[in-house]
């Protein structure tokens, strides 16, 4: 089998770090990029795969360009992107909502997931293929209290998901926005800003989804023929409502 190359952002914890596993698993190449190095580190040593490791802050629109110049050529072709790498801060009612929270999510979430995109996208229609798989959420369709810019960012996640699909048709390019609802990840220690007590309480009375659920769904999904393009996928908790 021809060994593909994944690119993985968010890859230090959670969804990032479990779809990294899936695919060492299955024998594929692996760029793991994330901020926390050590942790990226220690993950490599664990996969029995070649992984390149790419140290980066997405909000950083430099730093992603110069770091995707940088890949060695034995991982430049990369086969899927996983634009993973994301977050939600506090969600307090939108009247007093911390402003920059509001500018860490839109940075984050949605400019460095262009900044990904723009970059590796042109590689992937010139060999006319690849896959871009965009971590969305049911944030992005479902209104709750809170969920104000955080929800906005994927939105955002969700049709761009769509128009890029658009933009990509006839060169064998696929795009799919995966949809969680909650999962039980560092996501609400970030969201909580450390407060244990407060992020273990998101997940009371509710049996959550796995990071390794997520990584399951999208290995699935990228796995599927060439022919085939999941577009969107929503996925949630049995018991959340
Ligand atoms: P985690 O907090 O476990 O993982 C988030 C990852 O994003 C980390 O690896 C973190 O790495 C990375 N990251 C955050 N900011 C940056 C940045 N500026 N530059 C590079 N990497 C960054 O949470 P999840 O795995 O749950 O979240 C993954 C994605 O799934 C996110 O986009 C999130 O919005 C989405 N999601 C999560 C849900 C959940 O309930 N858990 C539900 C729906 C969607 P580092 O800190 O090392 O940079």
């Amino acid at each position: 089998m021809e060994i593909k190359t994944v690119l993985i952002t968010g890859a230090s914890s959670g969804f990032g770090e479990a779809c990294a596993r899936w695919y060492a698993a299955r024998g594929f190449s692996l760029i793991l990029a994330a901020r926390r190095r050590e942790r990226l580190e220690k993950l490599a040593e664990e996969l029995d795969v070649p992984v390149y490791i790419m140290q980066l802050d997405v909000r950083d629109r430099e730093a992603v360009e110069k770091a995707l110049d940088g890949i060695p050529a034995e991982f430049a072709c990369v086969d899927i992107l996983v634009n993973n790498a994301g977050l939600a801060l506090g969600l307090a009612p939108a009247p007093e909502a911390d402003m920059d929270d509001w500018e860490v999510m839109v940075d984050t979430n949605i400019k460095g997931l262009l900044y990904m995109t723009r970059k590796i996208l042109p590689g992937m229609t010139a060999r006319r293929r690849g896959h871009i798989v965009n971590m969305g959420s049911v944030a992005g369709s479902w209104p709750y209290p809170g969920g104000n810019a955080y929800g906005a960012t994927k939105a955002f996640v969700e049709q761009f998901s769509r128009n890029l699909r658009c933009d990509v048709q006839g060169t064998g390019v696929r795009v799919t926005n995966i949809a969680p609802g909650m999962a039980d990840t560092e996501f609400s220690l970030v969201r909580f800003k450390g407060k244990a007590e407060k992020a273990a309480a998101t997940y009371e009375g509710v049996k959550a989804l796995s990071a390794e659920d997520i990584a399951e769904i999208t290995g699935w999904v990228t796995l599927q023929p060439a022919h085939v393009n999941i577009n969107h996928l929503e996925v949630m908790p049995t018991q959340q409502a």
